[in-house]
């Protein structure tokens, strides 16, 4: 596999062409913003954290039946994955109320819903990613009505396979966004990453925070943080094959 022009540059990671059209190599950076870039900084040694996590958590979702775009971990921060057109939506799932769901409804912090939510925010920087409904989806055509609703029950079902993921490592699933993309056939698959960058994760236990919340309020500690789930993970994931 031959590393091509960079295509892209994001908050997080850079987009690289390949010899193949149909692969991307995606290289994560320990670069940080949060509040829409308003607040910038490095965490050390992120990039190759997010990098390992997102790729065992796909391949587990793979496993377990959603398609994903993961095709091969290259390096520590390295990966090459299919090339998708991205759904422009960021889809966020919650099991307790935090973060913006409780700042926009003036609604207390940690109440455990008794259903999951699933919301849409239109993935536009200039406008803020603003917050979106399913008939708006709809008119500006960003999905068609079964593309919407394959991506709402694969979210739902990413949410009840990585709860119980997180549940056995003693970490508690608060919430978590995800993007989808379009392969060139047009099958939805999963796409972007799944890391503490873009998930709420809490110590079962005591409730501590092991996510990039302790960047986003400056609680300290967020290397350790990401080492901290980092390691749950591996050693979760060591156990399992040792079973198996
Ligand atoms: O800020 P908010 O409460 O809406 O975030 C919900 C979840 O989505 C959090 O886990 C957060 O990390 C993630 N998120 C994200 N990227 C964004 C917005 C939210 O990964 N641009």
């Amino acid at each position: 596999m031959e590393k091509r022009e960079q295509l892209y540059e994001g908050k997080a990671k850079k987009v690289y062409a390949t010899d193949d059209p149909e692969l991307l190599i995606v290289s994560y950076k320990d670069d940080a913003t949060a509040f829409n870039g308003k607040k910038k900084g490095t965490i050390s040694g992120k990039g190759i954290i997010n990098n390992e996590m997102s790729n065992r958590l796909m391949q587990r979702l793979e496993k377990a039946g959603i398609p994903t775009d993961f095709v091969q971990e290259l390096s520590e921060r390295e990966t090459l994955v299919k090339r998708v057109s991205i759904v422009p939506l960021e889809v966020i799932v919650r099991n307790i109320s935090t973060g913006s769901f409780s700042k926009r409804y003036g609604f207390p912090e940690g109440i455990v819903f008794e259903e999951p939510t699933v919301e849409f925010s239109y993935k536009n920087d200039e406008l803020n990613d603003p917050l979106i409904c399913d008939s708006h989806i709809l008119a500006m055509k960003l999905t068609t009505k079964e593309e919407l609703e394959t991506i709402r029950s694969y979210a739902l079902k990413v949410n009840e396979l990585l709860q119980a993921f997180w549940k056995s490592c003693g970490v508690i699933l608060v919430d978590f966004k995800l993007e989808f993309g379009r392969l060139p056939d047009g099958t939805i698959i999963l796409a972007d990453e799944i890391s503490p960058d873009t998930c709420r994760l809490w110590d079962a236990e005591t409730k501590k925070k092991l996510d990039k919340d302790r960047f986003r309020q400056d609680l300290g500690g967020v290397e350790e943080a990401y080492a901290e789930i980092m390691g749950r993970l591996k050693a979760q994931d060591e156990e399992a094959s040792t079973e198996a």
